[in-house]
């Protein structure tokens, strides 16, 4: 079988990417080795960029039909509806000045399902039951060996990324690095039944850890610690009643008589993150390329942001050879999700027990009270205004170049009306037409909209794929057409350079399907 893109795991990143790369021209591969998607609840949302992300393609009423549902869930279960650092319920989530730049409660089970159905009528299988065990790149091509149920086969793709998650195979297989630090806490967790729900004492933290539960009075509901040593070195394995009934004993100092339990987890905060993001013809994205503790739910809009920012990227090299996007790819993420990395870490130092750490904690979370602060960490948690460097940035550059752009108004027209099918869109200012002239040599590539913006600091954007302002210009300083022709070139090529047609129909299935 051969393929272009060959993408592995149909998780939310592989999901999203396959549709990214599919709206940009290409027909990529997905293989999953489950038989079914997990209904494993573990995201409950996303943050800013990625809600914009998925409504600059048309999928924001659907978002929104889930986000109430999943707000209220939310809000039940930390009992407060702001956002949290280190488990401090303080954070405001949405930036007073900025209201449209919300988050979405949905849980991740539902997203990947309203990302399979995208999927699917953008017309891309996803290959279940077919796991990759092995792969071997050369200069022009990657081979990547699939199990399947109906025997092993061979899968030729210029390009295969790794969607595999936090124990990716591909970032084995291929090689990359992937330094980070050991983990320093451990939460364990599951439904349980007790037999002796009266032997448990109020949740909270004590010296050693902290007990979490919600038990009816039979002693049906979750049951958890978390602690900051007793990591086991054998983690293989699923949870055990035995492990957890232990760990209560160690935090709590009581024994319970666990007679059930159901979705049994164990979560580390492992901080690791691949050295680079693309070796040769191998590419990763999502938890495949970085892993770090739930804390402060971040992982799934940073995996999607990844995907985002990948697809029409990686379609740039595979339908006109020219690799100068993609070489950005890793320069643009890596530092994006250093800085998680960054705060899951000293989250965890804030969440270990000890007179120290508490009164550090209480510290933190007086400072959370001054706006500023709360804003800073809003911000280190949701990143609305993460800016990438592009190659040819210059100071004099409009504040908005290099980060993600809100939907904008002009008129009864709005931006993300233009973005569904994801193409870059260049808002021409009316007040210069000089903008329109300028940017004609790339009409065919980039969708060109007459737009009167409302604004006083923007009169012009161009948008890549992924949303990022390229170029923009404000209605009072003359627009910099020189450096408008810069970023059309760095991103969509000389004018005239040559497309190859649209990928062929889906190739066969490796197991005839
Ligand atoms: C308990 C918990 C709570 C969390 N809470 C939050 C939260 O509140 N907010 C948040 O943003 N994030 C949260 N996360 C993180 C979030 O779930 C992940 O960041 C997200 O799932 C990453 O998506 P992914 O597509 O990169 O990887 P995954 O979702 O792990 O998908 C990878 C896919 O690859 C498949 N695969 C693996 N190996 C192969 C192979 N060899 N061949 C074929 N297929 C393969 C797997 O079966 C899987 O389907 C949480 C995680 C956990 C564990």
């Amino acid at each position: 079988m051969e393929t272009e893109v060959l993408l592995v795991g149909a998780g939310p990143v592989g999901l999203l990417l396959a549709a990214e790369l599919r709206l940009a021209g290409v027909r990529p591969t997905v293989i999953e080795r489950l038989a079914q998607p997990t209904r494993e609840q573990k995201a409950r949302g996303m943050g800013s960029l990625a809600t914009e992300a998925l409504r600059r393609r048309g999928l924001g009423a659907q978002l929104a039909a889930h986000h109430e549902r999943g707000f209220a869930d939310f809000r039940a279960a930390h009992g407060s509806d702001k956002g949290h650092f280190a488990w401090l319920h303080k954070i405001d989530l949405v930036p007073a000045d900025e209201p449209e730049r919300t988050y979405t409660f949905i849980w991740q089970p539902e997203l990947e399902q309203l990302l399979g159905r995208w999927l699917a009528e953008l017309g891309v299988p996803v290959l279940r039951e077919h796991e990759l065990t092995a792969l071997r790149q050369d200069p022009d091509s990657v081979t990547a060996t699939v199990h399947t149920p109906t025997g092993r086969c061979q899968v030729t793709a210029g390009y295969l990324v790794g969607c595999d998650g936090g124990r990716s195979p591909v970032r084995k297989l291929a090689g990359f690095e992937f330094p980070g630090t050991e983990p320093f806490m451990i939460m364990r967790a599951a439904q349980v039944e007790l037999a002796d729900p009266d032997a448990v004492p109020p949740p909270g933290q004590r010296d050693t850890g902290s007990l979490m539960h919600s038990l009816d009075g039979s002693g049906v509901g979750i049951l958890g610690t978390t602690e900051f040593s007793a990591i086991p070195e054998d983690r293989g394995g699923p949870l055990t009643p035995e492990e957890l009934a232990a760990s209560v004993r160690r935090v709590a100092g009581v024994d319970v008589a666990i007679t059930a339990i159901r979705e049994p987890r164990r979560v580390l905060d492992h901080a690791r993150q691949a050295e680079r993001y693309q070796l040769g013809r191998v590419l990763l994205a999502g938890d495949a390329a970085h892993v770090h503790s739930p804390n402060g739910g971040q992982g799934l809009n940073l995996g999607l942001m990844d995907a985002v920012n990948l697809g029409w990227k990686l379609a740039a090299s595979v339908r006109r050879g020219d690799d100068g996007p993609l070489g950005t790819y890793t320069a643009e993420r890596h530092p994006v999700a250093a800085a998680v990395l960054h705060n899951t870490r000293a989250q965890s130092a804030l969440l270990s027990p000890g007179p120290h750490h508490q009164a550090l904690r209480d510290i933190v979370s007086e400072l959370m009270d001054i706006p500023a602060v709360n804003a800073y960490l809003a911000e280190l948690l949701n990143g609305p205004h993460t800016r990438y460097r592009l190659p040819y940035n210059k100071p004099a550059d409009h504040d908005l170049v290099g980060q993600h752009c809100p939907d904008l108004v002009f008129g009864a027209d709005r931006l993300y009306q233009h973005t569904a099918e994801g193409d870059p869109v260049l808002l021409t200012p009316t007040h210069a037409p000089e903008v329109a002239q300028a940017a004609a040599p790339w009409a065919s590539r980039v969708q060109l909209v007459p737009a009167g913006l409302a604004r006083h600091d923007l009169s012009g954007v161009l948008l890549r794929p992924d949303g990022v302002v390229a170029w923009a210009c404000g209605p009072d300083h003359p627009p910099d057409l020189e450096q408008l022709g810069h970023a059309m070139r760095t991103w969509f090529a000389a004018p005239g350079a040559p497309d190859s047609p649209d990928s062929p129909d889906d190739p066969d299935c490796p197991d005839g399907r």
